[in-house]
């Protein structure tokens, strides 16, 4: 274990290793398979590459993607670890290329693809190097359970056979018993140590609010994040065409990705997002997979997701590199009514599976408990904290109102005379005492309980309804949505149940979350800048992306500790030998400009389009 944390100092410039990684590491030195579940940013690569380093021989990674297997070989070569790449598209000289080192014994770690790896006589043609450790990362993929079923992976029991005296480490972020049980079965392990860590993710600061006027709530959230990149979910293409052309016109710097567009054009937007020629990416779900960009900053959401998987999965995609980011979700019934109705070809049982959990997102959205809190009871772990410090319910972003009791019983009993046949639009309207030609032609303004809340704005007490069906007290019934009393309602009605109603926060007391704290605490802010537009420039030299030079965590640290030496600058988080002996040349040089007071300003880039 001093070695491989040696080689974690040398190679990766960290000194500590983040939790279960050392663990997950534990198995793979004593030879044990492993399951190792841990959340996206949790550093599983780690996990097999800081023990290949030190142990003899060549580790196999088996990797579902080639833009992830090319991205994860070119960040380890910036380190100055050897290893190599075989898949479909590289030619022969350059496969050749590879089997000469590992004929020489030179190669650490060799990614395959899985369907290199199942091809009749490929271990042959490697010329039997001895083989430390077999890691399959993305391991659900094995699981017609999981969400990125690929059947190659299937195949992949053969390897156990194949190479009983090695032992196959699975890595992945989905976090379900089903799916942790198939990737043992399926990969034929061997009484496997099972390591799951807290799906939790500090860092990430979630915020759900109500879609109002979706473009405004998305500039503000954009222009909380100047000169940082990020992403805005769509539900469909046209509405990523549309958001794109809106925010374009606005004079953001945006690109569209969804299936819908030629190969060129969405390989042009992803290309131009990871080298961050564009701040802001606007797709469908088609986009992420695959995406390894670790400063990616916010993630937002303009419409409600079909499930809290697929949301924790995308949303995730913020923040990998452990600085704060932000994930906005924009929500309205309207999607819970878009999905439900996609969902009604869906067979019977498939389709009662995919309501439950459209019905469990719609009411995260609507609730007002704690989101990481939410989120983590939905995957059957729980928050180990009262307040989590990063989510619109812990920042006080929300305020609750004083007599939720009273509000909650009048919204009841306008449901009951209007006989439980109308939905929530109709409802609110009653409440609020609207003069609407729907009111009046059904005689509701004679209703007794016309007008009781016509103190609040309308768009608040609609989304009173929203929460008291998120809590359970009322139901959304039949084709129409109409309103339903359920008996928790009743007892609410009756003054023996209370909800939690929350309004918008008027006063601004916005608090700052924890992780942006820590994570800025005693950082030079203009030499941060400094610091980033010199990277921008090595990068686009080097043609790799900004955040294979140095991750935003590893700015920010350099930014702190304002290095003088070579010395000091291995000291910085994320600072190996390698990049060091690279890179500490430049940035001492911009840190030093930078303490003498000559700012050396955002330098030109040598090209920009
Ligand atoms: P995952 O594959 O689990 O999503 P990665 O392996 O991409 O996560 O790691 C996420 C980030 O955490 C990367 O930027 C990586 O460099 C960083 N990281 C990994 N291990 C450590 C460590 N021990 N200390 C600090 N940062 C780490
Ligand atoms: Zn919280």
């Amino acid at each position: 274990m001093n070695r491989i944390k040696a080689a974690l100092k040398k190679y990766w410039g960290y000194d500590e290793f983040l939790p279960l990684q050392e663990q997950a590491i534990g198995s793979v030195i004593a030879g044990r398979d492993s399951v190792v579940v841990m959340p996206t940013g949790g550093g599983k690569s780690i996990c097999f590459q800081a023990p290949a380093v030190t142990l003899p021989g060549l580790a196999i990674v088996i990797s579902p993607l080639i833009s992830l297997m090319k991205d994860q070989v070119d960040a380890l070569t910036e380190c100055g670890v050897p290893a190599a790449r075989l898949d479909s598209t590289r030619s022969a000289g350059e496969q050749n290329a590879v089997k000469a080192l590992i004929r020489k014994r030179e190669l650490k770690l060799l990614y395959i693809s899985p369907e290199r790896i199942v091809s009749p006589g490929f271990f042959e043609s490697l010329d039997k190097p001895a083989i430390s450790l077999i890691a399959v990362d993305e391991a659900h993929c094995v699981s017609m359970w999981g969400h990125d079923f690929r059947p190659e992976y299937r195949q992949l029991g053969f390897l156990k056979q194949t190479f009983p005296q090695v032992a196959i480490h699975a890595y992945t972020a989905t976090a379900t018993e089903r799916v942790r049980k198939d990737i043992a079965t399926q990969l034929r392990l061997d009484n496997p140590e099972v390591l799951v860590g807290s799906f939790d993710r500090p860092n990430l600061v979630y915020k759900v609010e109500r879609r109002r006027d979706g473009l405004n709530q998305v500039c503000a959230v954009l222009d909380r994040h100047q000169n940082e990149t990020g992403i805005i979910y769509c539900i469909r293409r046209a509405d990523v065409d549309e958001m794109c052309a809106a925010l374009a016109a606005r004079g953001y710097n945006v690109a569209p990705y969804h299936a819908g567009m030629e190969d060129e054009d969405r390989k042009r937007s992803q290309e131009a997002f990871i080298r961050e020629k564009v701040a802001t990416i606007v797709a469908t779900i088609a986009f992420g997979m695959g995406i390894d960009k670790s400063n990616v900053r916010y993630v937002i959401h303009t419409g409600m997701p079909k499930s809290l998987e697929h949301y924790q999965q995308q949303s995730g995609r913020a923040g990998r590199d452990g600085l704060e980011a932000e994930c906005s979700l924009f929500y309205s019934g309207a999607d819970y009514g878009v999905w439900k109705y996609i969902l009604r070809d869906s067979e019977p049982e498939a389709g009662k599976i995919a309501l439950a959990k459209l019905n469990d997102i719609y009411h995260y959205c609507a609730g007002v408990t704690c989101r990481h809190r939410a989120i983590l009871n939905y995957f059957g772990q729980d928050l180990d904290k009262d307040d989590c410090g990063a989510c619109d319910v812990c920042l006080g972003d929300l305020d609750c109102v004083e007599n939720p009791l009273e509000i909650g019983q009048k919204v009841i009993s306008c449901i009951l005379r209007l006989g439980e046949r109308f939905g929530a639009d109709h409802t609110t309207l009653v409440l609020s005492g609207s003069r609407d030609e729907r009111i009046l032609k059904k005689g509701h303004d004679a209703l007794s309980t016309y007008g009781l809340l016509s103190d609040f704005k309308r768009r608040v007490v609609r989304d009173w309804v929203e929460q008291l069906v998120a809590q359970g007290y009322v139901r959304k019934a039949g084709e129409f949505n109409v309103l339903n009393v359920t008996g928790k309602g009743r007892r609410l009605l009756e003054g023996t149940e209370t909800p939690r109603l929350l309004k918008p926060a008027e006063k601004k007391r916005r608090r700052i979350s924890r992780a942006a704290r820590d994570s800025w605490e005693g950082v030079d802010e203009n030499l941060f800048e400094a610091l980033r537009s010199l990277r921008r420039q090595i990068a686009d030299r080097k043609h790799v992306p900004a955040f294979h030079v140095f991750s935003d965590a590893t700015l920010r640290d350099m930014a702190r500790l304002k290095p003088a030496t070579p010395e000091g600058f291995l000291e910085v988080r994320g600072v190996g030998e390698m990049k060091c002996e690279q890179y500490s040349t430049a940035f001492l040089a911009a840190i030093r400009q930078h303490r003498d007071g000559e700012q050396p300003g955002p330098a030109p880039l040598p090209q920009t389009d």
